[in-house]
């Protein structure tokens, strides 16, 4: 909070708050995929906190993709400070018009962004469009366990006394039936995970 009573925006919240959570859902994703190698899109990435746990843990060419020009200047010197410039690449993009050829993630994340995007069917036809044979889209969002999502709402809610009812908002039972309906549109084999790390659509793409 600032001296205003202001909230201090995502960009401090992610990298004060939230941080903790980024390394417990990486590992968790990249344990559940066993995908390690090749190329990994951070989608919705903010500042790359996601994204930037991946490329600490694996071998992956890490692309953050955010459609905010601010966010993607941001996830620039994050990369930069944490020794990852070239590993992890920021790029302004829109989720719903990826500027990637098809076939061509081997594993793509997103947590928290799903959200705010306009048109999941779009999105989610994107995504599958270039995520790679063998590949494997986690999409949605979480906190990585119950403890740290317990500490973190403590938190939140002295910034934002509206976090409870925000957060539940979210997770409606109608979002995510919509995440889910997305996921069966594209055709290729999904699942959803509710768990303690958080609810995800993911997709894979058969060999
Ligand atoms: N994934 C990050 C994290 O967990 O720290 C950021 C989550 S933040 C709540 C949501 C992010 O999604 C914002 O940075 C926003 O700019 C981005 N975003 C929302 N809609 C988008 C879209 N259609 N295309 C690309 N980025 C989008």
């Amino acid at each position: 909070m600032d001296e205003k009573g202001k909230s201090p925006g995502f960009p401090y919240i992610a990298e004060h708050i939230f941080a903790p959570i980024y390394p417990v859902i990486a590992a968790h994703i990249v344990k559940e995929s066993r995908i390690k190698r090749g190329i990994c899109l951070d989608l919705g990435c903010g500042i790359a906190s996601l994204g930037i746990a991946v490329a600490e843990i694996t071998n992956m060419q890490v692309y953050g993709v955010d459609f905010s020009k601010e966010m993607c200047r941001l996830s620039k010197d994050r990369a930069h400070r944490h020794c990852l410039s070239g590993k992890v690449v920021p790029l302004q993009a829109d989720v719903h018009l990826l500027p990637f050829r098809e076939n061509c993630a081997d594993l793509i994340v997103s947590r928290g962004s799903v959200f705010f995007w306009k048109d999941l069917p779009v999105a989610f036809r994107e995504i599958s469009r270039i995520l790679a044979p063998g590949g494997q889209a986690w999409i949605g969002g979480g906190f990585g366990t119950k403890e740290l999502k317990a500490m973190i709402s403590e938190k939140m809610v002295e910034i934002d006394p509206d976090w409870h009812t925000a957060s539940k908002k979210r997770l409606s039972s109608e979002n995510l039936r919509a995440m889910q309906e997305a996921g069966r549109q594209t055709g290729i084999p999904y699942r959803v995970v509710q768990d303690d790390s958080g609810f995800w659509v993911v997709l894979s793409k058969d060999e």
